[in-house]
């Protein structure tokens, strides 16, 4: 049993795949913040590069692509870290490389990696800083996700991007698949990048709202791969993150975890 003031160990398991790499397993361990309910898996697998991923639950409602335009929007600046930019560069300074968001049906993920776990532990702090409390800059919007420039073109980061995509063979079919498998109001009937003809209906408070409900600490969950310890990632890094910059409002009804936290009942990792 572990941790700090801040974080409780909940679980540790063995995963037996290490032993086909000559060890005797990799060991994974969860712990959970207490008063936010933010978790963190730490699997250890040897090596010098350690992988970040910062997944959160959401839930696609419909083919505008919110959750798409939000993940866009989340690391353009937060309010401890308000440069937009900043987090690039910081990166950059730090050895850290694979910074990327990722929007699915079910969850949005952010990653990176890093040539140790000193390096993740510096970027730790100003990467959930963007997650949890985004500036969300409206000015941001027409860059990032819709707009129609002075000659009159269609453009935006999200736009150009689906408009590459959209009309791919293979997602024509899985979409179309999806949209027959599933009822309407599943997450998997519907197009989690947003199709480009209704990117330019969502709203900044619609994204605003989507962060509130979903992106909360109780929500999410952090997993770091590679060469890390508890001792750097727990007690150096994470119990020294003030308090303060992760509230919560515990009000998703989507992501699992976010419930147990209601009801104070940790899940096993087995
Ligand atoms: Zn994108």
């Amino acid at each position: 049993m572990c941790a700090g003031k801040q974080y409780t160990k909940l679980d540790s398991v063995v995963y037996e795949n290490g032993k086909k790499d000559g060890g005797a397993g990799h060991i994974v361990t969860m712990y959970e913040n207490n008063r936010c309910g933010l978790r963190v898996v730490l699997c250890k697998i040897p090596g010098a590069m350690c992988s970040l991923e910062i997944i959160v639950p959401t839930l696609a409602t419909d083919d505008k692509g919110t959750a798409h335009a939000l993940e866009h929007l989340v690391l353009r600046g937060s309010k401890h870290y308000p440069h937009c930019g900043y987090l690039t560069a910081f990166m950059q300074r730090n050895y850290c490389a694979g910074r990327n968001g990722m929007t699915c049906a079910d969850h949005t993920v952010y990653v990176a990696s890093a040539i140790s776990e000193k390096a993740i532990g510096r970027l730790l702090p100003v990467y959930l800083d963007h997650v949890i409390n985004p500036l969300l800059d409206p000015q941001q919007l027409p860059t990032q996700v819709y707009q129609i420039n002075d000659q009159g073109h269609e453009g935006g980061v999200v736009y150009n991007e689906m408009l590459s995509r959209e009309d791919k063979p293979d997602d024509i079919v899985i979409h179309t698949m999806l949209k027959k498998l599933y009822p309407d109001h599943s997450p998997y009937a519907h197009y989690p990048g947003g199709y480009t003809g209704l990117l330019s209906t969502i709203t900044h408070k619609e994204i605003v709202d989507f962060h509130s409900e979903f992106y909360d600490p109780c929500n999410i969950t952090v997993v770091i791969a590679g060469s890390v310890t508890e001792e750097h990632i727990i007690s150096e890094v994470l119990e020294k993150i003030p308090p303060d910059r992760f509230t919560t409002q515990c009000k998703s009804t989507w992501g699992r975890h976010c419930l147990q936290h209601r009801g104070k009942s940790p899940r096993s990792l087995k």
